[in-house]
């Protein structure tokens, strides 16, 4: 799909770059080739994160929930893109619902899974001093990112995100992939508690694998969103 026609959709779409990636090198270059979106690789090998999330749990995860986004998101371009060629609007309330809930859970997924390492590292830098400021620090800031996360109502997320006309750091607490999204806002950091996440391992215990999730936190990623994420003004 060309450049033009991509901007397009996210226009018509009202979902705003930086959800699908404006500051993100990966992501605008895998949007803008002809092949459209892909599947990153996960930045570990699948026993990495052992004993606290299982190698099945993260292999269903990548390889069926996540590229089932990537997917989707290639599918409803493609269809949305062919629709316009017809002339046919008739799709576009189901087709733009598709593109949000697709694209927001391609992009909540990159960072996830970036958002973890069987080596973590606390925030250094800009990113850091930001916390300090806003948060007293790493702790109290994963507490509150914590806390959204255990009280989500049915599937969703909490995320670290960056706003970029106030800017400051917000903790928000998103149902499914996009519902409550602050639009405008730069995701940073994002932990998934959609049941696909931690059933096989925790069953209902939401609790549990929010517990292994703060062993694994990793903040080396979300300092370098961070850096880029400054640079950007509405
Ligand atoms: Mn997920």
């Amino acid at each position: 799909m060309q450049e033009v026609s991509r901007r397009t959709v996210m226009g018509m779409a009202g979902v705003s770059a930086a959800m699908l990636g404006a500051g993100f090198p990966d992501f605008a270059e895998a949007a803008s080739g002809k092949e459209g979106y892909t599947l990153p690789a996960l930045p570990y090998s699948l026993n990495d994160l052992e004993p606290h999330l299982d190698p099945l749990t993260l292999k269903l995860h990548h390889d069926k929930h996540h590229a089932g986004y990537v997917k989707g998101l290639n599918n409803t371009l493609a269809a949305l893109e062919k629709a316009r060629q017809q002339g046919s609007h008739e799709h576009v309330r189901k087709l733009l619902r598709a593109l949000s809930f697709h694209g927001s859970g391609h992009v909540l997924h990159t960072i996830y899974f970036s958002s973890l390492s069987p080596d973590p590292e606390k925030p250094k830098g800009a990113l850091a001093r930001a916390i300090k400021d806003q948060y007293d620090g790493v702790e109290t800031l994963e507490s509150e990112l914590l806390a959204a996360a255990r009280t989500v109502a049915g599937s969703g997320w909490a995320a670290l995100v960056y706003e970029p006309l106030g800017k400051k750091l917000l903790v928000l607490q998103i149902e499914k992939h996009e519902n409550q999204v602050f639009m405008g806002t730069i995701p940073i950091l994002a932990v998934d508690v959609w049941e696909h996440a931690y059933y096989l391992k925790y069953q209902n215990r939401r609790g549990k694998y929010l517990e292994a999730v703060k062993k694994l936190l990793d903040w080396k990623e979300a300092g370098k969103r961070f850096d880029k994420a400054r640079g950007y003004t509405p």
